[in-house]
């Protein structure tokens, strides 16, 4: 079934040059980019998108840590995109993510692993109308 997921190419990978090594994978797996935009988050964009973690011990760190440079926010295309993306993201730490991952490829660690991807169609359907009007994504 074809969906729709949102990603977050993160300010540790931009930083790193890896914006086009990490479209790439998704394209090969099949994840067609449908809307694109590179930003940088203010701290109070970066808490509204993560406001599920609010209550976590990271949460600060983490939201001060995605707002500290330029991000690309992307909306992928393709079967099982969700799942596909999380597959292709590997494990939160990078240290235990699967050879063949992004974050393995690109991840420093647990915080810095390099890219977001929604985790469910409810978490997908609110992330991507955070940052896109329907009016903006293709197709
Ligand atoms: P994922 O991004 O794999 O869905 P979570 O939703 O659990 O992981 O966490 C969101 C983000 O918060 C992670 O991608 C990472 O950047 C950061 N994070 C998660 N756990 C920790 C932690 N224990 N310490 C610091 N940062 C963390
Ligand atoms: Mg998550």
């Amino acid at each position: 079934m074809s969906e729709r997921t949102l990603a977050i190419i993160k300010p540790d990978a931009v930083k790193n040059n890896a914006i086009g090594d990490i479209i790439a994978s998704y394209e090969k797996s099949g994840l067609t980019p449908v809307a694109m935009r590179m930003m940088q988050f203010s701290k109070a964009t970066a808490e509204g998108f993560y406001s599920v973690h609010k209550a976590r011990q990271f949460f600060d760190s983490l939201c001060t840590f995605m707002s500290s440079g330029p991000v690309v926010v992307l909306v992928l295309q393709g079967d099982n995109a969700i799942k596909t993306n999380r597959e292709l993201m590997g494990a939160t730490d990078p240290a235990k993510a699967a050879a063949g991952t992004i974050r393995k490829a690109h991840g420093a660690n647990i915080e810095f692993n390099a890219v977001h991807g929604s985790d469910s169609p409810e978490t997908a359907q609110f992330e991507i109308a955070y940052f896109f009007p329907l009016m903006e994504i293709a197709g």
